[in-house]
């Protein structure tokens, strides 16, 4: 199985080698030591540094948030709070809020969407479903909202730029949103109240904060990962920049639960704040890494014989990752589970942002 953390041939090393008359020493030498498990591959190969049994288990203090997955229906559904259900298979999330007039339905994840609307009519019995709100454009979160295609007078309600990426874009089972907004939104319906607001945290078009304000509830899709450190690229952010500064953004809501639409539980204010902490320190880890970059690119070129500065700039990036990733994981494997899967690809994520900003 070839190595991907081996980053140059061994062909060009050979090459390296019987090139130079006299070799300096070994650019490896110039480079820390490797780290393990800091997520480049995963083998199945017994004895690898990186086998998958050498990575770290989730926290039990994860483990210990998470809710049961019924084994019929294969769903968690469960009232947050009167009237306000959530819905998970252990990886998406939704949810659906019963009022007096019928039930909001909030996105519709394709891995679960076909079992949704059972648990919807199994705990708002005789309701209506009247409204689907979109959080954002992803495919993964909205792509199964083709089970409500014969649901009678559902409003699809999306921000007019999803609506102009799913109509550009649309894939099949994806329904058309029928009500749009631009700036803000208010759905005032059956005695409760929802508020949209358009948001740039994650997606490239848009994002919406999606805020009821009775229930303190909060759904910022794809935001954080109560629990863990946030999935690769923080999240598969369209935006560094703007995933950072969204913490602050979103702690001014008056919430104390937020669905973020990924792993199986909610998360509180505090699952924020320990986010927003460890975004800050990639950034600031990354921060210092970076102030000697460009001596160690020179270090590098120069170690390459002035003959690749692609692959001398690759190593020095290779380098500053290695380190921030180490430091990431040692400070917060107490702390959030699955940091030696994705820290490399947060300081990854963060050093190309440095360089651009
Ligand atoms: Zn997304």
């Amino acid at each position: 199985m070839k190595r991907r953390r081996i980053f140059i041939s061994a062909g060009f090393w050979i090459g390296l080698s019987l090139s130079l008359a006299h070799p300096v020493n070994s650019w490896a030498d110039a480079m820390p030591a490797p780290q393990l498990n800091t997520g480049d591959d995963v083998s199945l190969i017994a004895g690898d540094p990186n086998h998958f049994s050498a990575f770290a288990q989730e926290l039990p203090e994860t483990l210990s948030r998470m809710p049961a997955i019924d084994p019929e229906s294969g769903l968690h559904v469960s009232e947050v709070k009167p009237g306000l259900f959530y819905v998970t298979e252990g990886v998406y999330q939704s949810a659906f809020l019963t009022t007096d007039d019928g039930v909001i339905v909030f996105d519709a994840p394709p891995s679960f969407a076909h079992k949704l609307l059972s648990a919807i009519r199994q705990h708002a019995p005789g309701k209506a479903i009247r409204y689907l709100v979109y959080s954002h454009g992803h495919h993964d979160h909205i792509g199964g909202s083709g089970v409500f295609e014969d649901i009678e007078e559902l409003e699809i309600v999306a921000h007019e730029d999803i609506a102009e990426s799913i109509a550009a874009n649309g894939r099949p089972g994806i329904l058309a949103p029928t009500e749009t907004f631009d700036v803000s939104h208010k759905i005032s319906f059956g005695g409760e109240l929802v508020k949209l607001a358009p948001a740039s945290f994650h997606s490239e078009d848009v994002d919406t904060i999606i805020y009821l304000p009775r229930q303190k509830f909060l759904i910022a899709v794809d935001s954080i990962t109560p629990g863990e450190v946030p999935f690769m690229n923080f999240g598969a952010t369209s935006d560094v920049g703007a995933y950072i500064a969204f913490f602050d953004t979103i702690l001014e809501f008056d919430f104390d639960t937020i669905l973020s639409g990924h792993v199986s539980v909610l998360g509180g204010r505090d699952d924020v704040i320990v986010a927003r902490e460890y975004a800050h320190d990639v950034r600031e880890t990354v921060s210092r890494g970076m102030t000697t970059f460009l001596d160690r690119f020179d270090v590098m070129f120069q170690k390459f014989n002035h003959e690749n500065a692609n692959l001398a700039y690759r190593a020095t990036i290779e380098a500053v990752r290695r380190e921030c990733a180490a430091e990431i994981i040692d400070r917060w494997k107490g702390r959030l589970s699955v940091v030696d899967v994705w820290a490399d690809s947060h300081c990854q994520t963060m050093i190309l942002h440095s360089i651009m900003h």
